[in-house]
């Protein structure tokens, strides 16, 4: 059991001490988990593999479910994998932000950060404190989601101590995560992109850089046990919370009148849009935000789910979103919550 140091910050700077103890626990092998804009990431050195190796251990994660590197600046990449003009023309677009790009690696990274393949996932965050972090470190930082493997991916330090405290060397609190949803993942070949993951970098905003974007299956759809997806960590159940989590399809009206009859039968707790928050029985609701707040909902969705399953209730319901926009990244996550459940009304 390690002594976890919380190191608090004001969400945008830290103080110089901090960072420099943060950059070197992570130089000496240790773990650091610190805020992105996308969610909490559990860092340490990529360069490292007996590093890589805490980073799997620390989260329980499949070995084979390859980490992220993240980089200070785009054209970092050059040092750790073989790049492209298209690689470049996303950057310029995209970069910092939540946007990881999947390129052929160098052999400086070593194949425990990349679950034995030879590509590599590369990200720039545009996080001010993930930023400084990296760039006092000197090394790219292997940094999954900082959470258990399985459960949803924390975006405040609540949910990280929760989940790691004992079991990295400290937590950096930036505070609640300005996205909330993990990183789009992309994979170039030549000009054309495929669609690992969506995030907050939609695939339309892909489309106006690259032409042909693809969408992975594994994005929409549950996989046959015996298929092999693009990206590994898209057969593991994932962001689950330790009840059903059931969603519900149909016209606003009808999915109000299920609820309300659920409501007096079974102990449920719902993730529930703005709006209807007062057509409902209000114990064990969650307001997520307006119906059309796509953003909102993205923002909220794992803290809803930690939340909701703290309750005590035997399932939890949620509408089943839309697939527009940042809807594909907030549909692909409560699909695989809620292990492909959904009830038609
Ligand atoms: P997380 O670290 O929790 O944000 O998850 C990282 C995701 O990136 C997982 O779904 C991995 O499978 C995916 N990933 C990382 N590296 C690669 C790679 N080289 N090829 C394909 N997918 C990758
Ligand atoms: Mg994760």
């Amino acid at each position: 059991m390690l002594n976890t140091q919380i190191i608090k910050t004001d969400g945008i700077s830290i103080d110089y001490n901090d960072l420099n103890m943060a950059a070197k626990i992570i130089r000496e092998g240790g773990l650091v988990v610190f805020p992105t804009e996308t969610v909490y990431g559990l860092g340490g050195d990529a360069t490292n593999a007996s590093a890589a190796k805490k980073i799997y251990a620390a989260k329980g994660r499949p070995s084979d479910n390859p980490l992220i590197i993240h980089i200070a600046k785009p054209e970092d990449a050059e040092k750790y994998a073989f790049t492209s003009e298209v690689y470049y023309k996303l950057a310029k677009s995209f970069m910092p932000g939540p946007l990881t790009v999947i390129l052929p690696k160098k052999d400086i990274i070593p194949f425990s950060v990349t679950g034995g393949l030879d590509s590599v996932a590369v990200r720039c965050p545009s996080h001010p404190i993930a930023s400084k972090l990296i760039e006092a470190t000197g090394v790219p930082l292997a940094a999954p989601s900082a959470n258990l493997s399985g459960k949803p991916s924390p975006t405040c330090a609540r949910h990280v101590i929760e989940d790691l405290c004992g079991r990295v060397d400290a937590i950096i609190d930036g505070g609640d995560s300005e996205i909330g949803l993990e990183s789009t993942i992309v994979k170039l070949d030549g000009d054309s992109l495929t669609l690992l993951r969506p995030g907050a970098i939609t695939a339309d905003a892909l489309r106006c850089v690259c032409a042909s974007v693809t969408i992975a299956p594994a994005v929409l759809e549950q996989l046959r046990e015996d298929e092999r997806p693009l990206s590994p960590g898209m057969k593991y159940k994932h962001y689950a919370p330790t009840v059903p989590f059931v969603l519900i399809d149909g016209e606003r009206e009808r999915v109000i009148e299920f609820l309300k009859s659920e409501q007096k039968s079974k102990k449920c707790a719902i993730l529930c849009y703005h709006e209807d928050m007062a057509l409902l029985d209000n114990q064990n609701i969650i307001d997520v935000g307006n119906a059309d707040n796509l953003e909102s909902q993205a923002h909220i969705l794992f803290t809803a789910l930690r939340d909701a399953d703290s309750f005590g209730v035997d399932i939890i319901y949620a509408h089943l979103p839309p697939k527009d926009g940042i809807g594909l990244a907030l549909y692909n996550r409560m699909i695989r919550a809620a292990a492909h459940t959904v009830i038609k009304v």
